[in-house]
């Protein structure tokens, strides 16, 4: 007898077939019967108007601090989400020596745009070494199911201290950083990840650690895996990597390598297709590399008391060093917003790439811009006739930079290819 069933049910069975109605028995935990079958069950339960489906694997998320106070990762669970991987992009928080704290809270405020006040309040700081943050998940229990990469801006940090966004490793260091890597590997990591991509910047807009890795730290450290024997290696790219580049560190390791984030960028439309037959291709050589594409648009939330999207940009640099009086007056600088606009057109493919009518008043501060709310900034700024980026940027400064708006960007196009 089974455990439980539901009836008429739409079945979504993760083949990618369309739902269809039916039924679903579970018997010790598992799914025995999917469709339409006889068979009674201790518990019978009418799911009309409800839809199974298997539960998603999130192989993209950075839950590694909200975890330590949040077990749940919510709101993951709620959509549906039943297994999660963290540590992406090589952003951990362990290992940390404890004077490391305030650092590796602040880059992730930077990069992830985290809140700093969230990061200082919840994270729970007991542990050191990567084993000893599993151990601690592990003690207090985690709701979905979780894998944790080991980050390489964590472990650079963890072995170059104060020097680990400003220079290459000694070959000691990067000696010392595999046996960091491989500790963390024994330990349970599920692999090893890192980044490359130049809009990944801490703290003042200095790069993420990893980006200072050369050559031989990359081989090194993914051929730690090589040796261990298990895990996938993991790496944000930046948009003109060539795919040969990483095909090399994934022979050397010889585990699965996942590319991320293949994005699609409206200056360079072919270009994650070229990446994905170049994967293809690797393949075919026996080469374990796959490629992370988007369903749906990748979106930010940003006001300009730090706007995320503009921060890759160089001549923002400066900006993130100033005081907020200085900063205000930049902004409002003629000469700083045809800086901005000549590097914008110049053509490089960046977080943001010039799409004004992707990007959205999400909140306005002032009661007297509500209409303003939920129009594109190339809607609002031909109506008020100026250029989208003055609109923009006079809007903020007018609300004391607490406008907040939402950029669509960088959905991987659905296509006829074949990749
Ligand atoms: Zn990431």
């Amino acid at each position: 007898m089974l455990d439980i069933r539901f009836d008429n049910v739409t079945i979504i069975d993760g083949t990618g077939k369309p739902g269809f109605l039916g039924s679903v028995g579970v018997r010790d935990g598992r799914i025995l019967e999917v469709g339409s079958f006889e068979g009674r069950a201790k518990e019978t339960l009418d799911a009309s108007g409800l839809c199974l489906m298997p539960g998603i694997v999130d192989n993209h998320t950075h839950y590694d601090a909200q975890v330590t106070w949040d077990p749940y990762c919510n709101p993951s669970p709620l959509l549906g989400v039943t297994t999660l991987v963290m540590g992406n992009c090589g952003f951990t928080i362990a290992p940390c020596h404890p004077s490391d704290r305030d650092i590796t809270m602040r880059n992730l405020t930077q990069v992830e745009g985290m809140s700093i006040d969230a990061l200082k309040e919840g994270i729970d700081w007991s542990f050191e070494t990567f084993p000893q943050y599993l151990d601690m998940l592990e003690a207090k229990g985690v709701g979905p199911n979780v894998c944790c990469f080991v980050g390489h801006s964590s472990v650079r940090t963890y072995v170059l201290r104060e020097d680990a966004a400003t220079r290459a490793a000694t070959p000691e260091e990067v000696k010392q950083m595999r046996a960091v890597v491989v500790e963390a590997m024994e330990a349970g990591a599920c692999g090893f990840a890192t980044t490359r991509y130049p809009g990944h910047n801490g703290e003042h807009g200095i790069p993420m650690p990893s980006r200072l890795a050369d050559d031989a730290e990359m081989l090194t450290l993914s051929g730690a895996l090589r040796d261990v024997g298990r895990g996938i290696l993991m790496m944000t790219k930046s948009f003109d990597m060539p795919i040969s580049t990483i095909e090399k560190l994934c022979a050397e390791a010889n585990r699965p390598y996942i590319i991320a984030a293949l994005l699609h960028s409206h200056l360079d439309p072919n270009k994650t297709f070229a990446d994905l037959s170049e994967i293809k291709l690797a393949q075919s050589r026996g080469n374990r590399l796959y490629g992370a594409v988007s369903p749906c648009p990748l979106n930010m939330d940003f006001s300009f008391h730090s706007p995320y999207p503009l921060e890759g940009f160089s001549c923002w640099h400066p900006m993130m060093d100033l005081s907020v009086e200085s900063y205000k007056e930049a902004l409002a600088d003629p000469a700083f917003r045809k800086a901005f606009m000549d590097e914008l057109n110049s053509g490089e493919v960046k977080v943001f790439s010039g799409e004004w009518d992707k990007v959205y008043v999400a909140q306005v501060a002032s009661t007297a811009n509500i209409s303003l709310e939920g129009k594109s900034i190339a809607d609002l700024a031909e109506v008020s006739q100026k250029a989208p980026f003055d609109f923009m940027l006079d809007l903020a400064l007018e609300e004391n930079l607490d406008t907040m708006s939402v950029s669509y960007t960088h959905l991987t196009l659905p296509t006829n290819r074949e990749v």
